[in-house]
């Protein structure tokens, strides 16, 4: 009879770490957390996926506590995080981080609203259906990914 090791092609513990990461970071999607603490750009690849303590635990009054602490977690990229070691009361590792990130936001709001201009206008013509309203922000790549 075949052991785990040769069903999975790692041995279990590798493809439970595995599981349990796919799952993390499938659930965080369909969430709608994966915008990084650091930069606010996705994360669209799970090996760049890394949980993020977003005060440092380690300075804590009571470091036990803030690790634990879901209030004190968040996600971020594996390089957004490692570099931010260096400067840890900064929400941006660089400033190229921070101004990549207040590019990006200033991009979305302008696109939200452009979004909701153009759906406020199809709406007002009767043209969109209420099954095709409900899908109007939704993001197909997230979607596909998961
Ligand atoms: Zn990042």
């Amino acid at each position: 009879m075949p052991n785990d090791k040769d069903l999975l092609g790692v041995n279990y513990a590798t493809a439970n770490y595995q599981l349990h990461r796919n799952l993390l970071f499938a659930l965080a999607q369909r969430l709608g957390l994966l915008d990084c603490f650091r930069c606010n750009e996705i994360i669209v690849d799970i090996a760049d996926l890394s949980i993020e303590h977003k005060e440092a635990w380690r300075s804590a009054i009571d470091p036990r506590v803030a690790f634990f602490d879901l209030e004190n977690i968040a996600f971020s990229h594996v390089r957004c995080n490692c570099g931010a070691g260096s400067r840890p009361n900064r929400k941006y590792a660089t400033e190229a981080g921070r101004k990549t990130a207040y590019s990006r936001r200033t991009k979305e709001r302008w696109n939200r609203h452009r979004r909701d201009q153009r759906h406020n206008a199809r709406s007002a013509s009767g043209r969109l259906s209420a099954s095709e309203a409900d899908h109007e922000g939704s993001n197909p790549s997230l979607a596909a990914k998961a």
